[in-house]
């Protein structure tokens, strides 16, 4: 069974990049009929942000990405956190000690900091266990890894290939910290073994960890697990990708409103392509179509008029009510007073317009009159006024019917009917549909606007 996991640190909202491993494994996962699972990687207590972890499930749920186990909190699975898996990544680090293959290091200062190689191996990897049983009770210490002194680690990368490692230029690295908090390359490892990982697919940026990994698990007599390393994801400028290049987390694309299929299918074109060369995939044809081989190992770009495109593109696609409903949560309610069915009918008037559907305010503007007072071409006016006062029935075929009768009684046609009533309405030359102009902006307001533009005409005549 394959079983992949996402790992974030609860550092801060889902960004691009980690938004795209998390869909990579997601659908990889979902199309090899697999268990997805979310890790919170927060020993790095330091770095924690409160609120990180709520944030990152609900923008991963937002772009419909699930997990299908951990602990169940609230009536829910998951997600798993490091922060209360301590007793396991102890066990393991027992184990690994008695057999030998990590010893304590009693150093102190830079050369035990896990973040600083260290060239030479201390005099702590040959102490014997009862000078060093003796030592860990009363002084603070550390547990590192005694990396083998001359190995090839060769890694077959589901991505790269082959890629290989000499043991001789690592160093032994910890294991457990002084205050026997797990480092992150031992707590993965456990974690990835406990959580029978199948495959490990994330960013090029962890390929150097790797080999320490690799270590850890043949040292623990564990199955590695296949590792996909993707390519990153840069700016335009090939620079490491920011706010500058366009990019946003997923907290502000779902608030600004893109269509998260759009998002979905974005995040994926960025480490893959259908074989079918088309770009806009819905959920179902990007799980059917998901292969780690079609991944290649050149960065991808981000392109945010792309991301743009394929959200309007997912948008178009949508039924009409499902639409109306998620443009309603943005509609500017200060401005626009319009019941469902108003709302219904702009929308329907308007759907190919839309990349996000904060866009709905900016079509709405179009049905109603701008700030520019229009004069009106009288005898169409006119004849507007008598028309629609008495139709019987605010309905946009009953609205069509009328057109077409102020059309006969003004004696016009074409242009010459709809430009006058459409400056009259809306102040502007073009724009939505006559009849959908007329129901949305209902029967007062129409009346209204239509005296305005008979008595801006009386003046200016
Ligand atoms: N916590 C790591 C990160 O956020 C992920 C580690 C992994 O996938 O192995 O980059």
């Amino acid at each position: 069974m394959i079983r992949t996991r996402f790992a974030p640190s609860p550092t801060g909202s889902l960004h691009v990049g980690n938004a795209r491993i998390a869909v990579l494994n997601w659908l990889f996962t979902r199309r090899h009929e697999g268990c997805f699972v979310l890790r919170i990687e927060d020993t790095d207590t330091d770095r924690n942000v409160a609120g990180a972890e709520a944030g990152i499930r609900d923008d991963l749920l937002w772009l419909g990405v699930d997990w299908d186990e951990g602990p169940v909190r609230g009536g829910a699975f998951g997600p798993y956190r490091q922060s209360e898996r301590a007793a396991s990544y102890h066990r393991y680090a027992a184990r690994l000690r008695d057999a030998g293959q990590a010893y304590r290091c009693f150093c102190t200062g830079e050369s035990a900091d896990e973040g600083v190689e260290r060239r030479e191996r201390c005099a702590c990897a040959a102490l014997d266990d009862a000078a060093t049983a003796e030592r860990s009770a009363a002084e603070p210490h550390t547990l590192r890894f005694r990396v083998p002194s001359e190995q090839t680690i060769a890694i077959e990368d589901a991505v790269r290939g082959r890629v290989e490692f000499a043991s001789r230029e690592i160093a032994d690295f910890v294991l457990l910290r002084s205050d026997a908090r797990p480092t992150y390359n031992f707590a993965v490892v456990v974690d990835d073994i406990e959580m029978r990982i199948s495959h490990v697919i994330r960013g090029v940026g962890h390929l150097s960890n790797t080999p320490r990994q690799v270590l850890l698990f043949d040292a623990l007599e564990a199955p590695r697990p296949v590792f996909a390393h993707v390519p990153m994801v840069l700016g335009s400028d090939r620079q490491k990708l920011s706010k500058r290049h366009g990019a946003a987390g997923m907290a502000e694309y779902r608030a600004q409103g893109y269509h998260p299929d759009g998002l979905l299918n974005y995040l994926s074109l960025l480490s893959w392509s259908s074989p079918s060369g088309e770009d806009v995939l819905t959920r179902r044809q990007l799980i059917e179509e998901i292969s780690l081989d079609r991944i290649g190992v050149a960065d991808a770009m981000f392109d945010p008029a792309k991301l743009s495109w394929l959200s309007a593109k997912h948008i178009e696609r949508m039924p009409l009510d499902e639409l109306v409903e998620a443009v309603k949560p943005f509609v500017d309610r200060s401005r626009f007073h319009l019941d469902d069915a108003k709302l219904s009918a702009a929308v329907a008037a308007t759907r190919t317009h839309y990349a996000t559907f904060a866009d709905v305010n900016e079509q709405l503007a179009a049905f109603f009159a701008s700030d520019r007072v229009q004069v009106g071409e009288r005898t169409v006016v006119d004849a507007a006024s008598r028309v629609l006062s008495g139709v019987p029935q605010w309905s946009e075929d009953a609205l069509r019917a009328a057109i077409k009768e102020i059309g006969a009684v003004s004696g016009r046609k074409g242009r010459a009917l709809y430009e006058p009533l459409r400056l009259a309405l809306t102040g502007r030359e073009h724009g939505p549909p006559l009849p959908a102009v007329l129901f949305v902006q209902g029967r007062e307001r129409v009346l209204e606007s239509l005296q305005t533009a008979a008595a801006t005409g009386d003046a200016a005549g």
